[in-house]
């Protein structure tokens, strides 16, 4: 199906139902008052010389115009490019040039930044670049203004309507291109395993940029009549914690940084989550400790993990509400229904017996069209069998669940033995004195690497010690996981989809 005709059947089944609520603005849109804006929207598009094809950038933080902007550009297919709000004019430059945007819809700013300045100053140097709207601007209404009535081009499911683009964790993000058919189906799949109904209301404090907020989030929503709700433009534990009490939420989204970031909000306390059923960690490793703190204290008995990546549209496994806690707490749970997964050897491709660690590959509907523009890109990632590498080790248990070793570029290797720092993460989550930490590997003359544990302590003016933290590990850690060096932190180095960039970690800490 399209994401257009997706829309038309929800419209037709819940006209009265709330889809969209923006908490800041107090906005609020039933599915039929949101599908004529998107309507409108489309035909303003369409008179406006958008064809099938062409590409359509969005650059803002989360707003329903985000929204309006997703389902309008599908239903014309025209391809929607997702620019993270956070880059600033070099990178925004380099995006409307590598996707050939001729349209460009953009915030007129947020917090200190400035966008209409911004795109003032690349706007010269993107030759394809016809128009900019502005979110909250009267360009925006003039926009509108030009709506007439059209009909809509010819679509098919297959065809790309998406260009988004990785997190950037470990290098230079990479754009996926993405069909209705790649994404639509994600986010279905992704609602039915938590039971979405129209009775579900959605809390979205993940950036709409992001695979996550859009397709888990938003598609997801109008696949099963659920409500979304934008709690703030961009993260914010507080107001996340507000909007669900407000708007009577029954569902959370977060990476586990922002769990992390809510439990250990001095006011935490003080918030009514009654209301809350189930959510979705995902993103990075989520941990254990976290993982049941948020089932025992923000409701969320049947919370999932879902484990994907913005390549595979994105999720390609998912705990299940019925698991048992430690199956759902750990591990990612089981492939999704019409997605293959399959853990091989790295050297020489060869599928690793279950029980034993190899890189995960994944096959299906849900595997990107392909990097845009970037054939040989596409080619190192997606081997002949279809089967998308996707650099992170997994082992697969007996029963079929699959745990996240981590990613292959992050792996230690001290003196000849491999570390991988999720399992020291693990470990150290349960020191008192630490709230949040990360390991990587830094040079070491002898050993090669060495470990180094960052770590944001609960108390900033108690933090733990090296020593205490190696006491910690003492007999219960083999020597060499040990960590040798410590670094205190007041927060993390993040990408926007909210993920901790090891690889600045290792850069800025690799001398003593
Ligand atoms: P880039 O590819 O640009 O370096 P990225 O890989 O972080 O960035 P995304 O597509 O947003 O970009 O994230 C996918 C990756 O996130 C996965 O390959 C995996 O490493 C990690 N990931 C996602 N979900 C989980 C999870 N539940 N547990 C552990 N890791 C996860
Ligand atoms: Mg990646």
């Amino acid at each position: 199906d399209t994401i257009g005709a997706n829309l038309d059947r929800a419209v037709a089944r819940w006209p009265e139902r709330e889809a969209l609520v923006d908490v800041p603005s107090g906005r609020r849109w039933t599915y039929g008052e949101f599908a004529a804006d998107v309507e409108e929207l489309a035909y303003a598009l369409l008179a406006s010389g958008v064809a099938k094809g062409d590409r359509v950038g969005i650059w803002a933080v989360n707003c329903p115009e985000w929204v309006l902007v997703q389902y309008a550009t599908a239903r014309i297919g025209a391809i929607m490019v997702n620019i993270n709000p956070a880059y600033r004019t070099h990178e925004v430059e380099y995006v409307l040039n590598q996707a050939g945007i001729s349209l460009l819809f953009a915030s007129v700013g947020h917090k200190t930044s400035d966008y209409r300045a911004m795109v003032g100053e690349v706007r010269g140097k993107c030759p394809q670049l016809r128009e900019t709207v502005f979110i909250g601007d009267p360009s925006w209404d003039a926009l509108l203004a030009r709506a007439t009535p059209a009909p809509y081009p010819e679509l098919s499911c297959d065809d790309p309507i998406n260009i988004q683009y990785t997190s950037g964790t470990t290098g230079f993000p990479k754009g996926a291109t993405l069909s209705h058919h790649n994404i639509l189906n994600n986010g279905y799949f992704v609602g039915e395993l938590i039971a979405y109904s129209e009775q579900d209301r959605i809390c979205i404090p993940v950036p709409f940029y992001h695979c996550f907020g859009m397709v888990m989030g938003n598609l997801a929503a109008t696949s099963h009549g659920a409500c979304m709700v934008i709690p703030a433009p961009s993260f914010d534990p507080k107001a996340t914690l507000e909007a669900v009490q407000q708007e009577r939420c029954t569902s959370l989204y977060g990476v586990p940084t922002m769990f992390i970031a809510e439990l250990n909000d001095p006011d935490f306390a003080t918030y009514d989550l009654s209301s809350l059923r189930t959510g979705i960690m995902a993103g990075s490793p989520c941990p254990v400790e976290v993982m049941k703190r948020v089932v025992a204290e923000m409701h969320m008995a049947e919370v999932s993990i879902c484990y994907g990546m913005t390549e595979t549209s994105p999720v390609s496994l998912q705990t299940r509400r019925d698991d048992d806690l430690e199956h759902r707490t750990g591990t990612v749970g089981r492939v999704l229904p019409h997605i293959e997964v399959k853990v091989v050897d790295p050297a020489t491709g060869v599928t690793q017996p279950r029980g034993t660690a190899g890189e995960l590959c994944t096959r299906g509907y849900s595997v990107m069209l392909g990097y845009w523009n970037e054939p040989e890109k596409t080619a190192e990632s997606i081997d002949a069998g279809r089967w998308m590498h996707t650099g992170d080790l997994a082992v697969m248990r007996e029963d079929g669940y699959v745990e996240i070793v981590g990613r292959i570029k992050d792996m230690i290797i001290r003196g000849g033995e491999n570390i991988y720092p999720r399992e020291i993460e693990e470990f150290l989550y349960a020191h008192p004195k630490i709230a949040d930490v990360q390991v990587v590997g830094v040079p070491h003359e002898r050993y090669g690497e060495e470990v180094l544990a960052c770590v944001i302590p609960r108390d900033p003016a108690d933090p733990p010690t090296l020593e205490e933290v190696r006491a910690f590990c003492e007999g219960r850690l083999a020597h060499y996981k040990v960590p040798s060096r410590l670094q205190v932190l007041e927060s993390f180095p993040m990408t926007v989809s909210g993920k901790v960039r090891k690889v600045e970690l290792r850069e800025t800490y690799a001398a003593e």
